[in-house]
């Protein structure tokens, strides 16, 4: 789960991460009580999960409050279009303003868990501000990386270690030891998956301070964070994805045309990619666990049928704990209450494979049975095509 900026900001003032100040503004009226606060000048941002908003035109210095009640306006309810929103952009529900600072320096500092050495890992850029994937891709050298034992936590010399990378230096250098510590901490305590502040700034007057800050959560630590998840914003997920949620179902929406029904994230990744070698591509995926009942299986049919995009469907089921009977059942129920207008193809094993075919077959339903995995995929390739 991600969260907005605001939000973000919020956690890190409550670990002692040091932040400008900001608020949310309801309307117009109190975008400008705010900036007056702040001296008359204020940075007006657009809330949406998305990065890149500043070349997006989503964030913009204001330098008197009438000026933040223009941009307020401008910027509240836009579509804003950002490098990671796609070309259809994201509409802005929530505005931030934010203290303006004085900038020195821009710099890159984001905490990750690296699956490779299974440890949360730190990169540190004196490149910040910019596209850090650029930076990654051009000037690799200039990302220094940090993993933390996970028995240790985050060593002072491994801190002053990042904060020398930063090239911080004097008083900068030791609030920046602390940032790195409090991050750290947050990061353990909130189950983070990944906390990204870009850009970290070092100000005019020596300060550290998170000018931006983005922050996502492991979805299966969630429920020991209800703080964490009052901040979900639904209107940031796509809604198939809330849809699937609600039925205990994950669904991951994908550019192709072939709706896919497994159950298992690996059998989904075997699933996408063998429908890649025979030429076709997912349009989505819909991985119904382990666990799934009949109508939780009906309901996944429902939900992948609404992409427009799918052209035929590719049912994929191993029956371990999921029975293939209550799959077939919930297929015939979809069927019989949604009405299927695509080719459907179907490949079952394991646990009740022969009641779940011998269910298929009396269904008089119009399936494409696959003997095995591959000949599933090239039928469902050629009922695209
Ligand atoms: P992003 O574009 O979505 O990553 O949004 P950011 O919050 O990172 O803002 C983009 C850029 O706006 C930053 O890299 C800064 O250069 C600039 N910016 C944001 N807030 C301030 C501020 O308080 N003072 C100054 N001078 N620049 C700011
Ligand atoms: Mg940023």
């Amino acid at each position: 789960m991600n969260i907005h900026e605001y939000q973000a900001k919020e956690l890190l003032r409550l670990y002692k991460v040091t932040t400008p100040d900001g608020k949310v503004a309801q309307d117009a009226e109190e975008a400008r009580m705010i900036t007056k606060e702040y001296g008359g000048k204020s940075v007006v941002k657009a809330q949406i999960h998305a990065g890149g908003r500043g070349k997006g035109g989503g964030v913009k210095f204001a330098d008197t409050p009438d000026k933040a009640v223009e941009l307020f306006k401008a910027i509240q309810g836009m579509q804003l279009v950002t490098k990671q929103t796609g070309p259809e952009g994201r509409k802005v529900r929530t505005v931030f303003i934010s203290q303006p600072i004085d900038i020195a320096r821009e710099l890159y500092l984001s905490f990750l868990v690296d699956r490779g050495t299974s440890r949360i890992t730190i990169l540190a850029s004196t490149e910040g501000g910019v596209e850090i994937e650029e930076v990654a891709e051009k000037t690799p050298e200039k990302i220094v990386k940090v993993a933390v034992d996970p028995a240790l936590g985050l060593c002072g010399f491994q801190a002053r270690q990042v904060a020398f990378a930063l090239g911080l230096e004097g008083d900068a250098f030791k609030k920046g030891v602390v940032f790195l510590q409090n991050l750290y901490r947050l990061f353990v305590e909130k189950d983070c998956s990944m906390v990204e502040i870009n850009p970290l700034v070092v100000t005019k007057d020596g300060d550290v301070t998170a000018l931006d800050a983005k922050i996502g959560f492991d979805d299966n630590a969630l429920f020991r964070h209800p703080d964490v998840l009052a901040f979900r914003d639904l209107n940031e997920e796509a809604e198939e994805e809330i849809d699937a949620s609600k039925f205990n179902l994950n669904f991951i929406k994908l550019d192709g045309q072939i709706g896919c029904m497994v159950n298992g994230a690996g059998l989904a990744m075997g699933t996408m990619d063998i429908i890649n070698y025979h030429g076709g591509s997912a349009a989505n995926f819909l991985d119904i666990g382990g666990g799934a009942t009949e109508d939780a299986v009906k309901n996944a049919f429902r939900i992948i049928l609404q992409d427009p995009a799918v052209k035929a469907v590719l049912v994929n089921i191993f029956g371990g704990i999921m029975r293939c009977d209550v799959v077939a059942a919930g297929i015939v129920k979809a069927a019989k209450e949604i009405g299927i207008k695509v080719p459907v193809v179907v490949r079952l094993e394991g646990t009740n494979v022969e009641a779940g075919k011998k269910i298929l077959a009396d269904s008089g339903l119009n399936l494409i049975v696959a003997a095995d995995l591959k000949d599933a995929a090239v039928k469902v390739v050629a009922a695209v095509k």
